[in-house]
């Protein structure tokens, strides 16, 4: 029998290629006719690292991303609030990267047809499915010309299909769209200057106007700057579509950043001098009392889609992925296999989706903000290092990502 899996972003690439190594038979359905490349930065962490670092793809990540050794917290007015080693610098084993979401995608989509050969099957939509004996039928269409394209048999489907997942709507017809809470961001990337440790993620000002910058390539002239600026806009705001590639325009959030200048980074330059800008909104969806439903089940965002603080949606992904396949192993495809995974997963992610929705570590930001809108001599009277330490500490925590809850543990995966 065949795990079918609906979705080739980075969780069901990392789900193939996890059952790939395991000796798994699996497919893959994707909607879009051709992957690219798309998207922007993210980070991903140490504990998701590790993993993709065991699937024998660590020069494939230095080749796309970034080892970052750093993040610092500023305050409105550019000044430092706090910082932290990142990855190895921390004393992780293994390195957090920034890199671009779409070589991403395209790395482990490339790696997986090398090794397994054609097990993505692009152009074909799973729409449904119905139970079949002790397995299920899938229903396979072409988006683009709305063409049946049949149906697929199977042992268990995998929802993998992302943050607005037909198949999750399938299972809770009543949720409606992504949940919008009032912020939206536009993103960027701009040839700019090496700043910080050169390998820094940047995260200045408050919870209402706030700019996320990292570098996710470099080379001896500079870097290659990822940037996120986020603004709360009226809860009336017209925002155009929840498209990751909608264009966004700089006039629109420009101003509102205009006089963040900093001795350590130029903030409004980064934001002027930008190869492309997109507009999306921040969403997420609320957690979910189950995700195993008979011989189906959701992976990654279709399961826990969550704001993108705190650098978690990917490597969230990546670990539901290992341990699901794990499942697959331990207890043949069954649908006691998918227990097995939402049981080890479903109540820790849910947690990070509750964390995020309430600033998660960048909460550091709003409370210095509310404490000295002027800004500070000391930020010691302001917030006391145990304060700092405690709220970043607690946030890895919740988020399975302390260094002794990365280092002790083996991998998912041999
Ligand atoms: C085009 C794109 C750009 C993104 N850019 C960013 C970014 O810049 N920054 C960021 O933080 N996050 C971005 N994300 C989201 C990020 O990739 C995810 O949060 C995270 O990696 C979790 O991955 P996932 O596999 O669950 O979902 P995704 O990576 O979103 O992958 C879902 C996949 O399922 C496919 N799909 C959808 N419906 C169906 C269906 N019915 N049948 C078959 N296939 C289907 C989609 O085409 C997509 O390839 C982007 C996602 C996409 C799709």
């Amino acid at each position: 029998m065949t795990v079918l899996i609906a979705g080739a972003g980075i969780g069901g690439l990392s789900l193939g290629l996890s059952l790939y190594q395991l000796g798994i038979p699996f497919r893959i359905f994707e909607a879009v006719e051709t992957l690219k490349p798309l998207g922007v930065g993210i980070n991903l962490q140490p504990q998701a690292v590790r993993e993709l670092f065991t699937l024998g793809l660590e020069d494939g990540l230095d080749g796309i991303g970034l080892r970052t050794e750093e993040v610092a917290y500023f305050s409105v007015h550019g000044q430092p609030i706090w910082s932290e080693p990142r990855g190895q610098s921390a004393g992780y084993t293994w390195p957090q990267f920034s890199l671009h979401r779409g070589k991403l995608q395209m790395l482990l989509h490339d790696t997986l047809v090398a090794r397994a050969g054609p097990v993505v099957t692009t152009g074909a939509a799973v729409t449904g499915w119905v139970e079949d004996g002790q397995g299920v039928r899938i229903t396979l269409t072409n988006r683009g010309t709305g063409k049946d394209l049949g149906q697929e048999e199977g042992a268990v489907l995998i929802a993998c299909d992302g943050i607005n997942s037909i198949l999750r709507a399938l299972l809770y017809p009543d949720e409606g769209p992504a949940k919008w809470g009032g912020t939206m961001m536009w993103r960027g990337t701009t040839r700019g200057p090496r700043f910080l440790t050169g390998r820094s993620v940047a995260m200045t000002g408050e919870k209402d106007r706030k700019f996320v910058c990292y570098p996710i390539a470099d080379d001896s002239e500079g870097s290659v700057l990822n940037w996120i600026a986020d603004l709360t806009m009226p809860p009336d705001y017209d925002w155009r579509k929840q498209d990751w590639n909608c264009d966004g325009a700089l006039d629109d959030v420009l101003p509102h950043f205009a006089d963040w200048s900093f001795d350590w980074l130029d903030i409004p330059a980064v934001m002027r001098a930008a190869d492309g800008i997109w507009e999306y909104p921040m969403v997420d969806r609320d957690p979910l009392p189950q995700w195993t439903h008979g011989p189906v089940t959701l992976l990654g965002d279709a399961a826990h889609a969550m704001y993108p603080i705190g650098s978690n949606g990917a490597s969230q992904g990546i670990l539901d992925a290992r341990i699901l396949a794990r499942a697959l192993k331990e207890y043949g495809q069954t649908r006691d296999a998918l227990q097995s995974y939402e049981s080890q997963r479903r109540e820790a992610v849910n947690a990070v989706v509750v964390a995020n929705r309430g600033d998660g570590p960048d909460k550091i930001l709003d409370i210095v903000a509310d404490r000295a809108p002027n800004g500070f001599s000391d930020i010691e009277d302001i917030m006391p290092l145990a304060e700092r330490q405690a709220l970043a500490d607690h946030y890895k925590s919740v988020a399975g990502m302390t260094i002794a809850a990365v280092n002790d543990t083996a991998p998912i995966l041999k």
